[in-house]
């Protein structure tokens, strides 16, 4: 397997978002949610020019805004949806974080990823069956109506590095 990048990282992730929509599914921003093909497991799978056939959605995203994986490190989905494939969702992690991460999750959290208690009136259900904390969908309301301001509702392409980069550190940071 290569983790080098495709020559035509354009034409790879027009490819990709195609079958992409963008969806808050109770993380702190909206999860890029695959409706192509997925494997048994629940990873989207696809052929994406450049990177090679049958690639998880997820690599390729994270190879394509982020960059190379470093050898040995598995992507770990920090808002644990395996569909989803929005890069400042994902982080490179060694099997054992990712596993010890999995386990953190059989105990019922308190409080969401950025730290707001899970009370009845901030819990919702979201359309997967998980928790969502409605604080965060507020907020996430607030900076979607700003960013469409006027617009047609579709996420720029240009957005979303930016968030990438924004959004990795603090977010990883409050799963540990
Ligand atoms: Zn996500
Ligand atoms: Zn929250």
């Amino acid at each position: 397997m290569t983790a080098a990048l495709p020559t035509d990282p354009g034409f790879a992730l027009r490819h990709l978002l195609a079958r992409v929509q963008f969806e808050d599914r109770g993380y702190s921003s909206p999860c890029w949610v695959w409706h192509g093909p997925r494997n048994h497991h629940g990873y989207g799978r696809t052929c994406v020019p450049g990177l090679g056939k049958n690639v998880r959605i997820h690599r390729a995203t994270y190879q394509l805004f982020v960059g190379p994986i470093p050898s040995g490190l598995e992507i770990d989905h920090l808002c644990r949806v395996r569909e989803c494939c929005n890069p400042s969702h994902l982080e490179a992690v060694t099997r054992l974080e990712n596993m010890r991460r999995a386990a953190a999750l059989l105990v019922p959290a308190t409080h969401c990823a950025r730290g707001h208690e899970f009370t009845p009136e901030n819990t919702y259900r979201n359309s997967s069956g998980g928790r969502g904390c409605r604080h965060c969908l507020k907020e996430w309301r607030k900076r979607r109506r700003a960013r469409n301001n006027g617009g047609g509702g579709c996420p720029s392409k240009a957005d979303a590095p930016v968030q990438a980069m924004s959004l990795t550190h603090d977010s990883a940071a409050s799963t540990r």
